[in-house]
Protein backbone atom coordinates (compact mmCIF):
# COMPACT_ATOMS: atom_id res chain seq x y z
CA UNK A 1 0.00 0.00 0.00
CA UNK A 2 0.95 3.25 -0.88
CA UNK A 3 1.04 6.23 1.53
CA UNK A 4 -0.38 9.44 1.14
CA UNK A 5 2.55 11.00 2.46
CA UNK A 6 5.22 10.02 3.70
CA UNK A 7 7.95 12.19 5.97
CA UNK A 8 10.59 10.44 6.33
CA UNK A 9 13.69 12.08 8.56
CA UNK A 10 13.06 15.55 7.11
CA UNK A 11 15.83 17.99 8.76
CA UNK A 12 15.99 21.89 7.33
CA UNK A 13 18.64 24.06 8.48
CA UNK A 14 18.33 27.88 8.01
CA UNK A 15 21.74 30.14 8.09
CA UNK A 16 21.18 33.26 9.10
CA UNK A 17 22.87 36.47 9.79
CA UNK A 18 26.13 38.35 8.35
CA UNK A 19 29.31 37.31 7.84
CA UNK A 20 30.54 38.03 11.19
CA UNK A 21 27.44 36.59 13.40
CA UNK A 22 26.49 34.02 10.94
CA UNK A 23 24.18 31.19 13.02
CA UNK A 24 22.56 27.92 12.04
CA UNK A 25 18.98 27.82 12.67
CA UNK A 26 17.62 23.92 13.53
CA UNK A 27 13.98 24.97 11.57
CA UNK A 28 12.91 21.28 11.60
CA UNK A 29 14.98 18.06 12.92
CA UNK A 30 14.25 14.94 12.13
CA UNK A 31 10.48 15.21 11.33
CA UNK A 32 8.72 11.64 10.42
CA UNK A 33 5.03 10.75 9.41
CA UNK A 34 2.88 9.45 6.92
CA UNK A 35 -0.65 9.76 6.10
CA UNK A 36 -2.46 7.13 4.87
CA UNK A 37 -4.59 7.02 1.26
CA UNK A 38 -7.23 4.97 2.83
CA UNK A 39 -8.50 6.80 5.97
CA UNK A 40 -8.91 11.08 5.59
CA UNK A 41 -7.77 12.76 8.96
CA UNK A 42 -7.22 15.49 10.16
CA UNK A 43 -3.31 15.12 11.11
CA UNK A 44 -2.69 18.68 13.43
CA UNK A 45 0.48 19.95 13.92
CA UNK A 46 0.71 22.32 16.73
CA UNK A 47 3.26 24.00 18.51
CA UNK A 48 4.38 28.30 19.50
CA UNK A 49 5.56 30.59 17.03
CA UNK A 50 9.09 29.48 15.74
CA UNK A 51 8.99 25.68 16.56
CA UNK A 52 9.20 24.85 12.61
CA UNK A 53 5.47 24.41 11.56
CA UNK A 54 5.43 26.89 8.52
CA UNK A 55 8.78 25.39 7.20
CA UNK A 56 7.71 21.77 7.88
CA UNK A 57 4.53 22.49 5.67
CA UNK A 58 6.62 24.61 3.38
CA UNK A 59 8.98 21.33 2.51
CA UNK A 60 5.68 19.20 2.29
CA UNK A 61 4.20 21.58 -0.15
CA UNK A 62 6.98 21.67 -2.15
CA UNK A 63 8.54 25.72 -2.08
CA UNK A 64 11.11 25.34 0.21
CA UNK A 65 13.99 22.29 -0.42
CA UNK A 66 14.67 19.82 2.88
CA UNK A 67 18.28 19.99 3.63
CA UNK A 68 18.24 16.41 4.71
CA UNK A 69 15.52 13.18 4.45
CA UNK A 70 12.71 12.24 1.75
CA UNK A 71 9.29 13.37 1.34
CA UNK A 72 7.31 11.13 -0.76
CA UNK A 73 3.36 12.03 -1.81
CA UNK A 74 1.65 9.36 -3.29
CA UNK A 75 5.22 7.87 -3.61
CA UNK A 76 6.37 10.23 -5.66
CA UNK A 77 9.34 12.23 -4.19
CA UNK A 78 9.90 16.32 -5.27
CA UNK A 79 12.45 15.43 -7.14
CA UNK A 80 9.92 13.57 -9.38
CA UNK A 81 8.27 16.59 -10.08
CA UNK A 82 10.70 19.04 -11.92
CA UNK A 83 8.74 19.03 -14.80
CA UNK A 84 5.90 21.24 -15.18
CA UNK A 85 3.10 18.39 -15.64
CA UNK A 86 4.45 16.33 -12.40
CA UNK A 87 4.03 19.84 -10.50
CA UNK A 88 0.57 20.69 -11.89
CA UNK A 89 -0.39 16.97 -11.16
CA UNK A 90 1.01 17.20 -7.38
CA UNK A 91 -0.56 20.71 -6.86
CA UNK A 92 -4.36 19.14 -8.17
CA UNK A 93 -4.01 16.93 -5.34
CA UNK A 94 -2.02 18.99 -2.57
CA UNK A 95 -3.50 22.25 -2.08
CA UNK A 96 -2.47 25.04 0.45
CA UNK A 97 -4.75 27.40 2.72
CA UNK A 98 -2.22 29.69 4.54
CA UNK A 99 -2.41 31.77 7.30
CA UNK A 100 -3.62 35.46 5.87
CA UNK A 101 -6.34 35.68 3.28
CA UNK A 102 -5.45 39.11 2.99
CA UNK A 103 -2.38 38.41 2.08
CA UNK A 104 -3.55 35.64 -0.05
CA UNK A 105 -5.53 37.49 -2.24
CA UNK A 106 -4.37 40.65 -4.13
CA UNK A 107 -6.52 43.78 -2.86
CA UNK A 108 -6.63 45.15 -6.38
CA UNK A 109 -8.56 41.78 -7.40
CA UNK A 110 -11.46 40.45 -7.56
CA UNK A 111 -11.51 37.84 -5.40
CA UNK A 112 -13.31 35.07 -8.06
CA UNK A 113 -10.41 35.74 -10.67
CA UNK A 114 -8.49 33.72 -8.29
CA UNK A 115 -10.64 30.84 -8.62
CA UNK A 116 -11.60 30.94 -11.95
CA UNK A 117 -8.01 30.80 -12.76
CA UNK A 118 -7.58 27.54 -10.03
CA UNK A 119 -10.19 26.14 -12.24
CA UNK A 120 -8.41 26.66 -15.73
CA UNK A 121 -4.85 25.77 -14.49
CA UNK A 122 -5.88 22.43 -12.46
CA UNK A 123 -9.60 21.59 -13.30
CA UNK A 124 -9.35 21.93 -16.91
CA UNK A 125 -11.82 24.25 -17.13
CA UNK A 126 -11.71 25.40 -21.05
CA UNK A 127 -14.59 28.04 -21.06
CA UNK A 128 -15.78 30.42 -18.92
CA UNK A 129 -19.00 28.65 -18.29
CA UNK A 130 -17.30 24.81 -17.33
CA UNK A 131 -14.71 27.30 -15.05
CA UNK A 132 -17.78 29.21 -13.33
CA UNK A 133 -19.90 26.04 -12.74
CA UNK A 134 -16.72 24.68 -11.31
CA UNK A 135 -15.76 27.91 -8.95
CA UNK A 136 -19.72 28.02 -8.09
CA UNK A 137 -19.59 24.15 -6.97
CA UNK A 138 -16.85 24.45 -4.77
CA UNK A 139 -17.83 27.61 -3.20
CA UNK A 140 -21.02 25.58 -2.48
CA UNK A 141 -18.79 23.36 -0.61
CA UNK A 142 -17.82 25.99 1.93
CA UNK A 143 -21.21 27.35 2.69
CA UNK A 144 -20.80 30.44 -0.33
CA UNK A 145 -22.18 30.84 -3.51
CA UNK A 146 -20.56 32.12 -7.07
CA UNK A 147 -23.52 35.49 -6.56
CA UNK A 148 -21.83 35.85 -3.28
CA UNK A 149 -18.34 36.78 -4.10
CA UNK A 150 -18.47 37.38 -7.96
CA UNK A 151 -16.82 41.22 -8.45
CA UNK A 152 -16.26 41.63 -4.86
CA UNK A 153 -12.92 42.75 -3.53
CA UNK A 154 -10.87 41.03 -0.81
CA UNK A 155 -11.45 43.93 1.49
CA UNK A 156 -15.49 43.59 0.90
CA UNK A 157 -15.08 40.49 3.05
CA UNK A 158 -14.73 39.70 6.48
CA UNK A 159 -11.66 37.52 7.38
CA UNK A 160 -13.85 34.28 8.00
CA UNK A 161 -15.54 34.40 4.83
CA UNK A 162 -12.28 35.17 2.65
CA UNK A 163 -10.90 32.55 4.63
CA UNK A 164 -13.81 30.63 3.15
CA UNK A 165 -13.39 31.54 -0.15
CA UNK A 166 -9.45 30.35 0.44
CA UNK A 167 -10.88 26.99 0.95
CA UNK A 168 -13.05 26.76 -1.69
CA UNK A 169 -9.94 27.65 -3.86
CA UNK A 170 -8.16 24.90 -2.51
CA UNK A 171 -11.36 22.62 -3.27
CA UNK A 172 -11.64 23.01 -6.71
CA UNK A 173 -8.86 20.14 -8.14
CA UNK A 174 -10.30 17.69 -5.59
CA UNK A 175 -7.46 17.62 -3.80
CA UNK A 176 -6.56 14.52 -1.76
CA UNK A 177 -4.78 16.55 0.98
CA UNK A 178 -5.29 20.50 2.29
CA UNK A 179 -2.10 21.74 4.48
CA UNK A 180 -3.82 24.71 5.97
CA UNK A 181 -1.16 26.84 7.86
CA UNK A 182 -2.93 28.86 10.86
CA UNK A 183 -6.04 29.45 8.97
CA UNK A 184 -8.03 30.87 11.30
CA UNK A 185 -5.37 32.74 13.46
CA UNK A 186 -6.69 36.06 11.10
CA UNK A 187 -10.17 34.81 11.56
CA UNK A 188 -12.37 36.74 13.99
CA UNK A 189 -12.64 34.42 17.45
CA UNK A 190 -16.53 33.95 17.24
CA UNK A 191 -15.70 32.81 13.54
CA UNK A 192 -12.95 30.28 14.20
CA UNK A 193 -14.72 27.50 15.07
CA UNK A 194 -17.28 27.40 11.88
CA UNK A 195 -13.95 27.24 9.72
CA UNK A 196 -12.35 24.54 11.99
CA UNK A 197 -15.94 22.56 12.05
CA UNK A 198 -16.01 23.16 7.96
CA UNK A 199 -12.19 21.31 7.62
CA UNK A 200 -14.08 18.74 9.33
CA UNK A 201 -16.72 18.44 7.31
CA UNK A 202 -14.66 18.03 4.61
CA UNK A 203 -12.48 15.42 5.54
CA UNK A 204 -15.67 13.87 6.20
CA UNK A 205 -18.16 14.39 3.09
CA UNK A 206 -14.93 14.86 0.80
CA UNK A 207 -12.83 12.43 1.98
CA UNK A 208 -9.86 14.64 2.12
CA UNK A 209 -7.00 14.81 4.63
CA UNK A 210 -6.03 17.65 6.51
CA UNK A 211 -2.85 18.93 7.81
CA UNK A 212 -4.03 21.76 10.41
CA UNK A 213 -1.09 24.08 11.70
CA UNK A 214 -1.73 25.55 14.84
CA UNK A 215 -0.66 27.17 18.18
CA UNK A 216 -4.43 27.24 19.47
CA UNK A 217 -5.13 23.65 21.50
CA UNK A 218 -8.74 24.40 21.77
CA UNK A 219 -9.10 24.27 17.90
CA UNK A 220 -6.67 21.45 18.11
CA UNK A 221 -8.87 19.44 20.65
CA UNK A 222 -12.02 19.50 18.81
CA UNK A 223 -10.72 18.34 15.04
CA UNK A 224 -7.65 16.43 15.37
CA UNK A 225 -7.82 12.86 14.93
CA UNK A 226 -3.62 12.74 15.41
CA UNK A 227 -1.45 15.35 16.89
CA UNK A 228 2.27 15.96 16.15
CA UNK A 229 3.95 18.57 19.04
CA UNK A 230 6.58 20.59 18.04
CA UNK A 231 8.98 22.41 20.10
CA UNK A 232 12.12 24.14 19.11
CA UNK A 233 12.08 22.22 15.79
CA UNK A 234 11.66 18.95 17.18
CA UNK A 235 9.07 16.45 16.90
CA UNK A 236 8.30 16.13 20.79
CA UNK A 237 4.84 13.71 21.07
CA UNK A 238 2.72 12.41 18.20
CA UNK A 239 0.26 10.43 18.18
CA UNK A 240 -3.64 9.83 18.68
CA UNK A 241 -5.00 13.29 20.04
CA UNK A 242 -7.22 11.82 22.45
CA UNK A 243 -4.40 10.11 24.31
CA UNK A 244 -1.97 12.87 24.06
CA UNK A 245 -4.64 15.59 24.69
CA UNK A 246 -6.29 13.49 27.51
CA UNK A 247 -2.14 12.96 29.00
CA UNK A 248 0.14 14.53 27.56
CA UNK A 249 3.87 12.77 28.14
CA UNK A 250 6.51 15.21 27.04
CA UNK A 251 7.08 18.11 29.47
CA UNK A 252 6.22 20.48 26.70
CA UNK A 253 3.00 18.65 25.74
CA UNK A 254 1.99 18.73 29.26
CA UNK A 255 2.87 22.77 29.25
CA UNK A 256 1.00 23.21 26.51
CA UNK A 257 -1.85 21.73 27.93
CA UNK A 258 -1.32 23.50 31.23
CA UNK A 259 -0.97 26.66 29.30
CA UNK A 260 -3.85 26.87 27.12
CA UNK A 261 -5.87 26.39 30.13
CA UNK A 262 -4.33 29.04 32.10
CA UNK A 263 -3.61 31.75 29.87
CA UNK A 264 -5.58 34.56 28.78
CA UNK A 265 -3.87 35.33 25.49
CA UNK A 266 -3.77 31.80 24.37
CA UNK A 267 -4.75 32.24 20.34
CA UNK A 268 -2.00 34.85 20.25
CA UNK A 269 0.79 32.26 19.53
CA UNK A 270 2.73 33.38 22.79
CA UNK A 271 2.35 30.60 25.77
CA UNK A 272 3.67 32.43 28.81
CA UNK A 273 3.76 29.95 31.37
CA UNK A 274 4.37 29.79 34.73
CA UNK A 275 7.43 27.70 34.67
CA UNK A 276 9.29 26.41 31.40
CA UNK A 277 12.15 24.53 33.17
CA UNK A 278 11.06 21.49 32.78
CA UNK A 279 10.35 21.48 29.07
CA UNK A 280 13.54 23.30 28.29
CA UNK A 281 15.59 20.67 30.01
CA UNK A 282 13.24 18.05 28.20
CA UNK A 283 14.30 20.10 24.70
CA UNK A 284 18.17 20.33 25.54
CA UNK A 285 18.26 16.77 25.51
CA UNK A 286 16.71 15.88 22.08
CA UNK A 287 19.56 16.42 20.44
CA UNK A 288 20.80 13.00 21.94
CA UNK A 289 16.95 10.80 23.03
CA UNK A 290 14.82 9.64 20.58
CA UNK A 291 11.31 8.88 19.88
CA UNK A 292 9.71 6.01 21.43
CA UNK A 293 6.52 4.04 20.85
CA UNK A 294 4.00 3.53 23.80
CA UNK A 295 1.33 0.61 23.58
CA UNK A 296 -1.42 3.67 22.91
CA UNK A 297 0.16 4.17 19.52
CA UNK A 298 2.02 7.42 20.22
CA UNK A 299 5.92 8.22 20.08
CA UNK A 300 7.42 10.31 22.56
CA UNK A 301 10.80 11.73 22.89
CA UNK A 302 12.15 10.45 25.68
P1 LIG B 1 6.39 28.43 13.03
O1 LIG B 1 5.62 28.33 11.74
O2 LIG B 1 6.17 27.27 13.94
O3 LIG B 1 6.16 29.72 13.71
P2 LIG B 1 8.73 28.61 11.32
O4 LIG B 1 8.79 27.36 10.54
O5 LIG B 1 8.20 29.81 10.63
O6 LIG B 1 7.95 28.37 12.69
O7 LIG B 1 10.19 28.97 11.84
C1 LIG B 1 11.01 28.02 12.49
C2 LIG B 1 12.38 28.63 12.71
O8 LIG B 1 13.03 28.81 11.45
C3 LIG B 1 12.34 30.00 13.35
O9 LIG B 1 13.47 30.12 14.19
C4 LIG B 1 12.46 30.94 12.17
O10 LIG B 1 13.03 32.16 12.55
C5 LIG B 1 13.36 30.16 11.24
N1 LIG B 1 13.11 30.45 9.82
C6 LIG B 1 11.97 30.19 9.14
N2 LIG B 1 12.08 30.55 7.85
C7 LIG B 1 13.35 31.07 7.71
C8 LIG B 1 14.08 31.61 6.60
N3 LIG B 1 13.55 31.69 5.38
N4 LIG B 1 15.34 32.03 6.84
C9 LIG B 1 15.88 31.94 8.07
N5 LIG B 1 15.26 31.43 9.14
C10 LIG B 1 13.99 31.00 8.98
MG1 LIG C 1 4.13 29.57 11.00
Amino acid sequence: MTALLDVSHVSKQFVVGGRLSRRRVDAVVDASFSLSADAPEIFTIIGESGSGKTTLARMILGLEPASSGDIHFEGRSSGERRRRRARLDFMRRVQPVFQNPFETFNPLKHVDRYLYSTARTLAGATSRAAAAAAVDASLQKVGLSLDEVAGRYAHELSGGQLQRVAIARALIPDPALIIADEPVSMVDASLRMSIVNLLRDLRDTLGVSVIYITHDLATAYYISDRLAIMQQGYVVEMGPARAILDAPEHPYSQLLKESVLSVDDAGLGHLVPADRSAAIAALEAAATTSLQERPDGRVVRA
